[in-house]
């Protein structure tokens, strides 16, 4: 047979599928009839429910990433970024992280790319603005939240102190409640190692378009959570909308104007740009348009889901399966079973899953769940957040080390450490060349 399985993306269905296709093709890898190669810019898949956490510095950032090559060692793993498919021809164009681009073939292409922030064209947000869905994004936003707590209490100008204790964040989904109730926790902890700065003295902003929060976990824990939230202290505007952050200059569209050093912006996904490349078929979205059996529509040798993929939901008829991991996981089973199913001729299944609900985190021991119509809020939605997340997370040693760095947190007090410099390693080395006398 000698085919050769080409994934694009090494995310949650990029690694699923390819654990899956290791275990289930073991005699054909070993016979070399088949070939699988994952494609992904990173060497790991970011485990992002638990970026909120790695942001507040509950876990290690390593902790919450699975090795690409040490958990597929029976897969080609190539780090660069695809960017083209041409799916007459059976190839892609793969631009290595270095040199230069070249094309590579296949017999069966796996499109797990994943999505990107859906961003609008406001003016100051491309100068300001940060997304968080990257493990990257996520510790850059905690290091700057700590590092503008000392630049607060370090200034003597009441603006810049202001201006430096704003945070405001953009999307009540997932990714923005949780990052925010996170990081706010974080603060909060902090200010008791700082002379001048009270909880009350920062200023933390979520701006809504629509008119709820987490519609996630349904509207009733919605509105709870959205109460915890201002209780907590936060500002919480709903069906406002970002106008403009020009130099950090605030607008909304309920014409409050601030200052604010951060931004966060976590209004929506969309797919990943190599989907919209021409080469499968997109829906009326720009997603891979998706069959039920998750083939590509109309193509053949083709499969796709999770984010970049229109998946019909067959338990909601006429619509599509939202863009979650409780999907993506299941899909990349289900993908690669029938992909198994597709090289061996036999006939292929329907993805089938009905949405059981979500639960989110919301600060240490503060959450809200809504699973099977179960709902919880407070620390025992906290407690299941934390479980369902570690039963989820891939590998053993990953589950291992998460549990530890719980553990230690339990005993000890969170680290508060900002170690922004970290992103500019040189800049100590070329102040000191700069003293250098020739
Ligand atoms: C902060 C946050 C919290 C979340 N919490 C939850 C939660 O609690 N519950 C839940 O169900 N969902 C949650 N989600 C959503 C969930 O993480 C996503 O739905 C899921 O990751 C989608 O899986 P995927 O494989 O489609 O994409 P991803 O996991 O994003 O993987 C896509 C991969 O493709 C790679 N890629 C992209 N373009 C290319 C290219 N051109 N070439 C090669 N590789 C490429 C990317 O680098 C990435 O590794 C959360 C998301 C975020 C951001």
């Amino acid at each position: 047979m000698n085919k050769h399985i080409l994934i694009v993306g090494g995310g949650y269905v990029g690694l699923y599928t390819a654990l899956r296709l290791q275990r289930r093709l073991r005699r054909e890898l070993r016979d070399n009839e088949v070939r699988i190669t994952i494609i992904d810019p990173q060497s790991y898949m970011t485990y992002q429910p638990f970026l909120p956490e790695a942001a507040a510095g509950n876990l290690s950032p390593r902790h919450m990433v699975a090795p690409l090559r040490r958990v597929l060692p029976q897969v080609s793993v190539l780090n660069g970024t695809v960017t083209e498919v041409d799916h007459e021809e059976r190839a892609v164009t793969f631009q290595p992280a270095e040199g230069e681009p070249r094309r590579i073939a296949y017999d069966v292409i796996v499109m797990a790319a994943g999505s990107i922030s859906r961003t609008l064209p406001i003016p100051g947000l491309t100068d300001i603005g940060i997304g968080f869905k990257t493990v990257g994004e996520a510790i850059a936003l905690r290091n700057r939240v700590l590092h503008l707590l000392d630049v607060a209490e370090s200034t003597d100008d009441p603006e810049v102190r202001r201006r430096a204790l704003t945070f405001v964040v953009v999307g009540a989904g997932f990714a923005g409640v949780e990052a925010l109730a996170e990081l706010e926790d974080m603060a909060k902890h902090s200010t008791r190692y700082y002379r001048n700065i009270k909880p009350a003295d920062i200023r933390w902003v979520l701006v809504e378009a629509t008119n709820r929060v987490l519609p996630e976990v349904g509207p009733e824990m919605g509105a709870w959570t959205l109460e915890q939230l201002r209780e907590r202290g936060i500002e919480v505007k709903l069906d406002t909308r970002l106008e403009s952050c020009e130099d950090g200059h605030v607008v909304l569209s309920d014409g409050t104007k601030f200052e604010a050093e951060t931004l966060v912006w976590t209004a929506g996904v969309k797919p990943s740009p190599v989907v919209g490349g021409g080469g499968l078929p997109l829906d009326e979205r720009g997603r891979v348009k998706t069959t039920t059996k998750l083939t590509v529509a109309g193509v053949t040798d083709a499969f796709a889901a999770g984010d970049a993929a229109g998946v019909p939901d067959v338990t909601n008829p006429g619509q599509y399966c939202a863009p979650n991991a409780q999907h993506a996981v299941r899909q990349a089973k289900v993908l690669a079973d029938n992909l198994v199913r597709h090289l061996r001729g036999e006939e292929l299944v329907d993805y089938r899953h009905k949405y059981v609900g979500s639960v989110a985190g919301l600060g240490l021991h503060q959450g809200v769940a809504n699973v099977y119509g179960v709902k919880l809020r407070g620390f025992p939605a906290w407690f299941m957040h934390r479980t369902y997340h570690l039963s989820r997370v891939p590998t053993l040693n990953r589950k291992v080390r998460v549990v530890v760095d719980w553990t230690l947190a339990l005993f000890f007090k969170r680290e508060t450490i900002s170690l922004g410099e970290m992103e500019h390693p040189r800049d100590g080395f070329r102040a000191a060349v700069a003293t250098t006398r020739r």
